[in-house]
């Protein structure tokens, strides 16, 4: 079997395939203390892409609520009870991926979910890690805690649903990363349903072949951002690529908030696929429940994204976020502005850091009109 390296395991691994890396990577930053699960991602990616016959229960994008959430259900518990918990000594990962430890022709590891496992697709939202006793009151801690977790597919590096398929109906574009499935050469095995950790590919009923989030490519090659993104009402989200050629870049906003500075982390680095969304972890959470989702990296995240104030560069690329509907490729901070550039070079994005504020009078002289809060 191939080997490959993996830089979100810190060491290389066994993958069914070789081949050069893409042009350049998709990749996301979800920053999600902000994110409110209204859903409008959700929505807006179902209306445009999954409104059809055979799709009443797929979700290329759902917002689920951890600790107890999960669409399908289960789907994170099922693969870690077969895996075990992931051991880490210091970055590098000593556990197997699901891709470890197996006859070269055999498929990665994986399960494949029940049809009644898509019949939910918020359970458990706004459950928290345990019941509130009477007279409790907030100290400083939260001893319940719960936070809302956004899930597309991740694009991955070395993708587990194309190693999976058997008619190679699944291929990753060079020029972007986007991981796609050729519904033409697809027979509906769903190989690459029972693979992908994620549970990010779908097998539809009525069309009888398998389907998942295209990465919005179309707009993509317009250089837009995906539906998704341009509609989080939270402005949780960046859309962009990773350099993959050569080293990152200190102006490409995701080089440095992924790989320049770790504020955001992979999501289950441990299962091997390296997904290309990327979380900044939520404060308020228990670091121990944190790691076991996105590896060793939070405590520095979390220290990072608390000193945010004094970190002007890094601040300047959070505050691109949701900033436009173009890609952005190159960012700057420019005196008490964060600033950003399309692919074209043209300038799509400008935030002041302060938000101006201007107060108008009462009475407007000029029009001889009284101003109310109500107008
Ligand atoms: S998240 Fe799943 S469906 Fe998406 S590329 Fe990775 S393995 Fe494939
Ligand atoms: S990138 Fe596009 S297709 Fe994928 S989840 Fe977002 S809106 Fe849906
Ligand atoms: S639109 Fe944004 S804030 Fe709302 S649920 Fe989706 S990711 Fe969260």
């Amino acid at each position: 079997m191939a080997k490959r390296m993996n830089w979100q395991i810190g060491r290389e691994m066994d993958y069914p395939y070789d081949g050069p890396p893409p042009k350049k990577q998709v990749a996301y930053v979800f920053d999600i203390n902000k994110c409110i699960a209204c859903q409008t991602c959700t929505i807006s990616c179902k209306t445009c892409w999954t409104s059809g016959k055979g799709q009443e229960t797929i979700f290329w994008n759902n917002v689920e609520t951890k600790p107890y959430g999960g669409y399908p259900t289960g789907w994170d518990l099922k693969l870690h009870e077969e895996l075990g918990p992931a051991e880490w000594r210091g970055g590098v990962l000593e556990s197997r991926t699901p891709f470890e430890g197996k006859d070269e022709l055999e498929p990665p590891r994986g399960y494949r979910p029940h049809d009644q496992d898509y019949n939910q697709p918020n359970l458990g939202e706004d459950e928290t890690a345990g019941i509130a006793d009477k007279g409790a009151h907030f100290e400083g801690i939260h001893p319940m805690w719960m936070f809302y977790l956004a899930r597309i597919c991740n694009h991955c590096d070395h993708p587990a649903c194309l190693a999976a398929c058997p008619r190679k109906a699944i291929y990753k574009r060079d020029e972007d990363g986007i991981v796609l499935v050729d519904q033409q050469r697809c027979r509906g095995y769903q190989e690459c349903v029972r693979a992908c950790p994620y549970k990010k590919v779908f097998y539809n009923l009525v069309s009888r072949v398998s389907e998942k989030c295209n990465g919005c490519f179309p707009r993509v090659e317009n250089g837009e951002v995906a539906l998704c993104v341009e509609s989080c009402i939270g402005k949780i989200r960046m859309h962009g690529f990773l350099t993959t050629q050569g080293g990152p870049r200190e102006d490409n906003p995701l080089d440095y908030i992924v790989k320049i500075r770790k504020l955001a982390l992979a999501i289950y680095p441990q299962f091997g696929t390296g997904p290309n969304v990327y979380y900044i972890p939520p404060l308020h959470i228990r670091n121990d429940f944190l790691e076991q989702i996105f590896g060793p990296g939070v405590a520095a995240a979390k220290k990072l994204y608390r000193n945010l104030k004094n970190d002007r560069q890094l601040l300047g690329a959070l505050f691109l976020f949701g900033a436009s509907n173009r890609i952005i490729e190159r960012f700057a901070v420019q005196g008490e502005e964060a600033v950003g550039w399309d692919v074209d070079g043209v300038e799509v994005a400008r935030v002041p850091f302060t938000e101006p504020v201007y107060i108008r009078e009462h009475y407007d002289a000029k029009r001889d009109v009284y101003r109310h809060n109500t107008t």
